[in-house]
């Protein structure tokens, strides 16, 4: 599951929220630990001095424990602390004791203690007790416990008055309660669970002395501990306030991973069907492009490569029909004149062989064949070298006017066989090119075979060359028929002839004329006029 880019994103996303939640988290709490003990050691601080300066004023006056004692307790339920009283040489003078249950829920003074022990030993009610509550005790939550705890220790029919100082933002205020001990005590509540309270409210491990009187020379000292474990208690809410602004941030972290997540993935699975389609040999299927982004970038040249590929594929198949067509015409071509010598051959070692003049005519003949034969082969030979750039051509600067006329005048005889205008139209200042000006000629010489091949008698062909724009043009025009329309797109290929020509020929002609022109960098075009003749034009750049 983990392999897919989705759940990885949205393990990452959880993973690093965790970690800023762990993080913070640590810091945070340590940095509240570190605020709260400073608050609570200095909250012990300015207690501890009080009560020394307390205590050096009580003893001041002269020694007297109980005052002492009396000082210790008051001091220790309203800081809500142990407190002990230490003399000069550390003798412990008075020691209010660790805070017990009782003391954490409600204190009673020793007068009121004495004035209710007097009343249960007497089994009458003592009127009205005023009790007092530790500072800062969250003890509305406790007055379950209080109300038990008072009906357990004040006799029936006991009405009380309960004071509490409640400390607020604004400051502090006194609440009472009141009232009055039931004279049946329904059956004593269960206990509460052991440790219950004293869980409720740990205890610090601080422990604060204060010199009382001179630092220099104390009378004794003020010994603070036992406090309210504040720092473990601020420590604990944000631990738990952590945890859930964790938990809430992780589900938070999962959900938006999901969203992203998937936003991202989506165009990723098509863009991978899309490769599997073309895969299995689909090239036609192509990716959605959604976005902007990288995917969508990467979907867009992902569809450029597919649509080259394509094409690629396209041109290919092209090519193999090509060549195998090509293979079929070469040895067409190449079997018939063997087929002929064959029949020759045969002829001249049977029925021939005794007449002379059979004989000699079927020898001419071969020769003819043999001829045609290594005129194909050769020709094919230097297509397919001329094609394969294996040629390197000799170039040089030549007139092409003076090339055009020597290639024309030797079909000067052939013209006028036929009864044929051969003319040419050439400028009368040189005109340079740079070519192989054997092989120009060899295509000029093809060009002007067809054109005094195909035109009729009476007709007129036309050789000439020109200037143009980017170079040399060298023409041959002719009166003829013109090539069929639908010849025209295949005319220049190898082996390939006109349909409706009954015309010798082997269909190598013009494609020796494209090959040598394209190997000049040039390009051959054809003006056709269908049934008024057609001009054959060779472009050779400066
Ligand atoms: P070939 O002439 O041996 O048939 P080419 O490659 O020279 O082969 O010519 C290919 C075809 O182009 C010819 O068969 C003919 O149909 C057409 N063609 C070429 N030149 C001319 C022309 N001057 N007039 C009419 N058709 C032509």
């Amino acid at each position: 599951m983990f392999r897919s880019i989705r759940w990885r994103l949205v393990a990452s996303f959880v993973g690093l929220t965790l970690l800023t939640v762990a993080v913070v988290g640590v810091v945070g709490l340590s940095l509240v630990r570190q605020l709260t003990v400073q608050r609570e050691v200095a909250f012990l601080q300015a207690n501890a001095s009080a009560i020394a300066s307390q205590a050096e004023a009580l003893l001041r006056r002269g020694y007297d424990l109980s005052r002492l004692q009396d000082l210790a307790h008051t001091a220790a339920f309203l800081s809500d602390t142990r407190v002990r009283i230490l003399d000069s040489s550390r003798r412990v003078l008075v020691d209010t004791g660790p805070r017990t249950e009782v003391e954490e829920l409600v204190w009673v003074d020793p007068v009121t203690q004495a004035w209710l022990q007097q009343a249960q030993a007497t089994g009458q009610a003592p009127g009205t007790v005023i009790l007092t509550l530790p500072t800062n005790r969250p003890w509305v939550k406790l007055w379950p416990e209080v109300e038990r705890f008072l009906a357990e220790n004040l006799p029936a029919g006991t009405e009380y008055i309960v004071v509490q100082r409640v400390v607020g933002a604004g400051g502090s205020r006194v609440e009472f309660r009141t009232g009055r001990v039931p004279n049946q005590v329904a059956q004593p509540t269960p206990e509460p669970a052991a440790g219950a309270l004293a869980a409720a409210s740990p205890r610090s491990t601080q422990v604060i002395v204060a010199p009382i009187g001179d630092p220099a020379q104390p009378w004794g000292f003020v010994e603070l501990s036992g406090g309210l474990d504040t720092s473990r208690q601020a420590v604990d809410t944000a631990r738990r306030a952590f945890t859930l602004a964790g938990l809430g941030a992780t589900l938070l972290a999962l959900a938006i991973g999901l969203l992203v997540s998937r936003s991202l993935a989506a165009p990723l699975d098509s863009l991978a069907a899309t490769a599997s389609r073309m895969g299995a040999g689909d090239l036609s299927a192509r990716a959605p492009v959604t976005t902007q982004d990288e995917i969508g970038q990467v979907a867009t040249q992902f569809n450029r490569m597919a649509e080259r590929l394509e094409t690629s594929f396209a041109e290919l198949a092209a090519e193999r029909d090509a060549l195998r067509r090509f293979v079929a015409d070469a040895s067409h071509e190449l079997r018939t004149p063997i087929t002929a010598l064959r029949s020759f051959v045969e002829l001249l070692q049977g029925p021939a062989a005794d007449d002379a003049e059979a004989r000699a005519e079927f020898l001419a003949e071969s020769a003819a064949q043999i001829n045609r034969l290594e005129w194909i082969t050769q020709n094919l030979l230097n297509l397919s070298r001329l094609d394969a750039g294996l040629v390197s051509l000799d170039l040089a600067v030549h007139d092409a006017g003076e090339i055009v006329a020597d290639t024309a005048a030797a079909f000067k005889a052939r013209a006028a066989e036929k009864d044929i205008a051969l003319a040419v139209e050439t400028p009368d200042r040189p005109l340079l090119v740079r070519c192989d000006r054997p092989r120009l000629e060899l295509a000029l010489t093809n060009l002007l075979d067809n054109a005094l091949k195909f035109t009729p008698s009476g007709g007129a062909v036309t050789a000439g060359a020109k200037a143009t724009p980017a170079g040399v043009a060298l023409w041959v025009s002719d009166t003829g028929p013109g090539v069929d329309p639908e010849d025209l797109p295949r005319i220049f290929e190898r082996f390939y002839r006109g349909r409706n020509n009954g015309a010798p020929g082997s269909g190598l002609g013009l494609s020796i004329v494209h090959s040598i022109v394209q190997a000049h960098h040039g390009r051959v075009t054809v003006d056709n006029r269908p049934g008024e003749g057609c001009t054959f034009t060779i472009e050779i750049p400066r």
